[in-house]
C-alpha cells in the first residue's frame, strides 16, 4: 500500500502503462537516495515518462490530487537533491534520452533532459564542436540534472558553468502547463527566465527539452601533471599560475589519499610518495601553447614541484583525464561510504582551508581525502565512513558542518556546484538574510504556488529558524 491514493495510481497506469510505473517497495528502494547516502526515504511511486506529454499528464494528475512530485535524472546529486522528503511521486527522466537536433552552423544542439552528458560529447566528436560543461560524473549524469544544479566541472575555470551554455528550455510548470523559455537564438529579450530556472534544483519547473550552446574545439592542448612534496606548495603554485595572467582550461588538485587510491585501482604510475599532484591543462590556438606550458612548468618548479610531467600525445592526455574523472570510483577501495563536500573559498585561502580541513578530520577522527577544482577555489573534501555505524555518520555530519563554516569564514560559500538539496538547507540562513530568503521564496511561489514540486528542497521552510525539521524517514542512516 503506498501513500499515493489508489485512484491516482490507476490514472497513471492508464496514461503510462504498468511497465513505466514502480510501486513495489523492493523496486522503490533503488530511489531512496542519490549520491548523498546519509539521508534516505523511498518515494511512493516512480514514473518513467517518455516525452513531454507524459510529464504533463503525470504533473496534472499529481497537482489535482495534491500529491508532491520530484524530478530525477541519473541520481548522482551529492546534496540529496533527489530525496523524496515527504514521499510522493518521483518522475525519472532517464528514458527521455534523445538528442533531437545538432545544428553546427548555428552552434547549438537540442536534447531531451535524460541525455547523459558524455553521450552528447561522443555524438559531437569529429564535428569540431563540443558541449563544454563536463562534470566529473559526466559518464552518468544527465543534461537535465546539470541544468537543475547548474553543474560545473574541471573545465569551468575557463569555459564557465552550465548556465553559460544553455540557450533555451522547454519546461513543464507545477500545474502541468508547458512553456518555452529562450531557444536557439542568442540573447532572448525580456527577463532571463532561462537563467532563473538553471540552478533552481527542480523547485521551479521540470526541464523537458534543452537548447545547449556548442563550443568550438580548441586547436591544441598542453596537459601537465605537477608533482609536489606538500599540499601547501601545490596551492601556492595555483595562485602563481593565475596571477601570472594564465587562465588554464583546467587546474585540478588531488592529494596523497586520492593518488594512492587511484594508483591501487588503476596503476596510472603516479608517485606514491607525493603529497599532492596538480593536473593542469591549457588550450587554444597552437601558437602560444608551448610558451604557456613553459611558463607553468617554471611557476610549478618555483613553488617546489619536484617534477612536471607533460602528456606527450592525445592518448597520454586522455589517460590523465581518465584518472581524474575516476577518482571517485577509486574511493570505493578506501571505505564503504563517502560524503563529498562542496565548498568554495577565494583561491588565496586554499592553503589555510586545507589546513583547517586536516585539523577538523583529526578532531573528529574522520579520514578526509581531497580532489577538487583548485583553479576555482572549489573544494571537494571527501569524508570516508561506514554508513552502518551511526556514530561515524554523526561525526561525518559534524565535521562537514565545520568545514562548510570554515569556508564561510574565509569569505566563501557552501556550494560551488552540487547545490543545496536537502543536505545544506540549514546553511541557507547562514549565507542569506531573511529578506533574501523571503525574496527567493516569493519567486518559488510564483512558479510553484502549492509547493508540490520538489518540496523541502533548497529553501528553508518559511518560519523555520535555524534547523530545518527532519521529516520522518529522513536521516535513516542515523
Ligand atoms: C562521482 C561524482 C562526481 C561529480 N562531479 C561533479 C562535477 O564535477 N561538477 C558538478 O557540478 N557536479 C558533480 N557531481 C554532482 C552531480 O553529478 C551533478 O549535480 C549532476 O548535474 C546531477 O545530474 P543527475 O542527472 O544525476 O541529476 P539528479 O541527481 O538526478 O538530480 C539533481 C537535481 O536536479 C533535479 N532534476 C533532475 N532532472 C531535472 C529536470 N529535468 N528538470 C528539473 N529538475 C531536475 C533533481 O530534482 C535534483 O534536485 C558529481 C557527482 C558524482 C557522484
Amino acid at each position: 500500500m503506498t501513500g499515493v491514493p489508489i485512484h491516482v495510481i490507476e490514472k497513471l497506469q492508464k496514461q503510462l502503462g504498468s511497465e513505466r510505473l514502480l510501486t513495489a517497495s523492493s523496486d522503490l528502494l533503488v530511489y531512496e537516495c542519490d549520491g548523498f547516502v546519509i539521508e534516505k526515504n523511498s518515494p511512493d511511486v516512480v514514473a518513467f515518462p517518455r516525452d513531454t506529454d507524459d510529464v504533463v499528464q503525470i504533473v496534472k494528475i499529481c497537482h489535482s490530487a495534491g500529491v508532491p512530485f520530484l524530478p530525477r535524472g541519473a541520481g548522482t546529486s551529492l546534496a540529496g537533491g533527489c530525496l523524496p522528503v515527504g514521499g510522493g511521486m518521483m518522475i525519472v527522466l532517464t528514458r527521455m534520452n534523445q538528442i533531437l537536433d545538432i545544428n553546427i552552423r548555428d552552434r547549438y544542439a537540442v536534447v531531451q533532459p535524460g541525455v547523459v552528458n558524455l553521450h552528447l560529447t561522443r555524438e559531437l566528436q569529429g564535428t569540431g564542436y563540443h558541449y563544454a560543461p563536463d562534470p566529473s560524473s559526466q559518464g552518468a549524469c544527465t543534461i537535465g540534472g546539470n541544468v537543475a544544479t547548474n553543474s560545473g566541472g574541471p573545465h569551468t575555470l575557463k569555459y564557465g558553468v552550465t548556465t553559460n551554455h544553455v540557450l533555451g528550455l522547454e519546461v513543464v510548470l507545477a500545474n502541468g502547463e508547458v512553456v518555452q523559455l529562450g531557444g536557439p537564438a542568442e540573447d532572448a529579450p525580456g527577463l532571463d527566465l532561462v537563467g532563473t530556472i538553471v540552478g533552481s534544483e527542480g523547485t521551479l519547473a521540470i526541464a523537458t527539452k534543452v537548447w545547449v550552446r556548442l563550443t568550438r574545439d580548441a586547436q591544441g592542448w598542453r596537459t601537465m601533471l605537477g608533482v609536489f612534496e606538500s599540499v601547501e606548495d601545490a596551492t601556492y603554485a595555483i595562485s602563481s599560475i593565475i596571477s601570472a595572467g594564465i587562465v588554464p582550461a583546467a587546474l585540478e588538485m588531488m592529494d596523497h589519499g586520492i593518488v594512492t587510491a587511484l594508483e591501487e585501482a588503476f596503476k596510472f604510475g603516479f608517485p606514491l610518495d607525493a603529497e599532492a599532484v596538480l593536473l593542469i591543462e591549457v588550450d587554444g590556438l597552437e601558437a602560444g601553447l608551448d610558451f604557456q606550458r613553459d611558463q607553468i612548468i617554471e611557476l610549478c618548479e618555483k613553488n617546489g614541484a619536484r617534477e612536471v610531467r607533460v602528456a606527450r600525445d592525445a592518448a597520454e592526455r586522455q589517460k590523465l583525464w581518465k584518472c581524474r574523472k575516476q577518482a571517485f570510483g577509486a574511493i570505493g577501495r578506501l571505505s564503504p561510504s563517502y560524503c563529498t563536500q562542496d565548498g568554495v573559498v577565494p583561491r588565496t585561502q586554499l592553503p589555510h582551508i586545507l589546513k583547517q580541513i586536516t585539523k577538523i578530520g583529526k578532531q573528529y577522527d574522520v579520514r578526509i581525502v581531497n580532489v577538487f577544482h583548485a583553479g576555482d577555489g572549489n573544494l571537494h573534501p571527501i569524508l570516508l565512513f561506514d554508513e552502518r555505524d551511526s556514530q561515524q555518520v554523526k561525526k561525518v555530519l559534524a565535521a562537514s558542518g565545520e568545514i562548510l563554516d570554515a569556508c564561510l569564514d574565509c569569505g566563501g560559500s557552501v556550494t560551488g556546484e552540487h547545490g543545496i538539496g536537502v543536505e545544506k538547507i540549514n546553511f541557507m540562513t547562514k549565507m542569506f538574510s531573511d529578506d533574501d530568503l523571503a525574496a527567493m521564496a516569493r519567486l518559488r511561489e510564483a512558479f510553484n504556488p502549492d509547493n508540490l514540486l520538489s518540496p523541502h528542497k533548497m529553501l528553508p521552510t518559511a518560519g523555520a529558524c535555524g534547523m530545518e525539521q527532519s521529516h520522518p524517514g529522513r536521516r535513516a542512516a542515523l
